[in-house]
């Protein structure tokens, strides 16, 4: 017989260790009847979601278990992290299946934004990463907005299809799908939790009120975001919580922007110019000449140049560099995935390089705003 203790609600091995990935229950928990895991009791009790994590393995191995069945895939990204929220390739693992793109936190932009220009730039990045999307939608989970559209596209593309809602960790999947069940689905009914057949993936359904259900996945943790690499506490600190406000910096060429001591970007060469940075208002921008930049690293880590505190700092992988040409007549950004991104406001050409925890994705972009 089988020695592991299972979660009586979606059968997956119980395990008290992870909070964050499945079969997790409080240890207290244990001797309470019936025995199930923290997200089943939630789910049961509260009709409440929350995030369950996959390695990348498992992750592929659910995402290919779609391909053989007819669904919609929502596929969500985090509009604060783009190219990181992106799930590659995610049209080779899931078949001829149509794919909704929901870009969330839309809130996270300036009010003054143009949503059409957001749009056609949500557009171009689908297709130069190589994505094949049905349609794309700009919400906010948080603040309830776009979500009419969501039901209307949902209803128009499943046509008769499960819907599957697939994402990165932190992008906003618990949100939406909370966000989902309490304003469109049948509360009369429960959730149901299904173990998805041949695996110990848990998969949750939930019913609407027009007789569909979507069905949540597990995320995956992408290591190439800087928030998957600091500790949990810093994602309060490092995630924006409110609209970004711009910071703009003129910089003469031989110049330097720490970010707390996350990242680093040089303006190695060209003409005086400003840059525009986009990073949560609980990372502390330092500017300083390039020839003290490492001096200063050295010297005020995790104390001027926070956050981390110091000992995070050490437990991050080591910077590399990342040379990047801003080329003239172009109009260039630069994202480091997880922490934000700078914009060049000059077109006269630059020369630049990013440090960056090794690992972390560092990509070339037109500026979203
Ligand atoms: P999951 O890991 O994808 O399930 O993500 P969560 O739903 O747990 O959300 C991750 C973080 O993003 C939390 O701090 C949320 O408060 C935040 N978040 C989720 N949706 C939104 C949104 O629409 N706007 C903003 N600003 N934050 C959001």
């Amino acid at each position: 017989t089988d020695e592991v203790l299972r979660c009586e609600g979606c059968g997956a091995a119980l395990q008290v260790e992870d909070p964050g990935a499945i079969g997790y229950i409080p240890e207290a928990a244990l001797n309470k009847i019936p025995v199930v895991c923290q997200r089943c009791f939630r789910i049961k009790n509260y009709n409440e979601m929350s995030s369950v994590t996959l390695n990348q393995d498992d992750f592929l191995k659910m995402l290919g278990s779609i391909a053989n069945k007819k669904a919609l895939v929502v596929h969500i990204v985090d509009v604060f992290d783009f190219e990181g929220s992106l799930i590659g390739g995610l049209q080779r693992f899931i078949g001829n299946n149509p794919v909704l793109l929901v870009v969330n936190k839309i809130d996270l932009l300036p009010k003054v934004s143009n949503w059409n220009r957001i749009r056609n730039w949500v557009q171009k990045q689908v297709k130069e990463n190589g994505l094949k999307v049905a349609e794309t939608v700009l919400v906010s989970a948080r603040n309830n907005q776009g979500f009419d559209r969501v039901i209307e596209l949902v209803g128009r593309l499943r046509e008769g299809r499960d819907v599957y809602v697939v994402g990165a960790t932190n992008v906003g999947k618990s949100t939406f799908i909370n966000r989902l069940i309490r304003d469109y689905s049948d509360l009369g009914s429960e959730l149901t939790v299904s173990q998805y057949p041949g695996t110990t993936l848990d998969l949750v359904e939930i019913p609407l009120e027009d007789g569909k259900s979507v069905i949540d996945t597990p995320g995956i943790v992408y290591r190439h975001r800087l928030t998957e690499l600091l500790p949990k506490q810093y994602l309060k600190t490092v995630l924006p919580d409110k609209p970004l406000k711009p910071m703009i910096y003129q910089l003469n060429e031989g110049q330097t922007l720490f970010f707390g001591a996350l990242a680093r970007f040089d303006f190695v060469a060209g003409e005086r110019q400003s840059f525009t940075c986009y990073v949560s208002s609980g990372v502390k921008i330092h500017r300083t000449k390039l020839d003290r930049a490492d001096e200063l690293y050295a010297e005020h880590k995790g104390e001027l140049l926070t956050p981390p505190v110091l000992e995070d700092v050490e437990a991050l992988p080591t910077w590399v560099k990342h040379n990047i040409r801003a080329k003239a007549g172009a109009e260039t950004e630069v994202l480091i995935s997880g922490l934000g991104w700078i914009t060049v406001n000059n077109k006269n050409g630059a020369d630049l390089v990013v440090h960056a925890p090794r690992g972390v994705k560092i990509a070339v972009r037109t500026p979203v705003l």
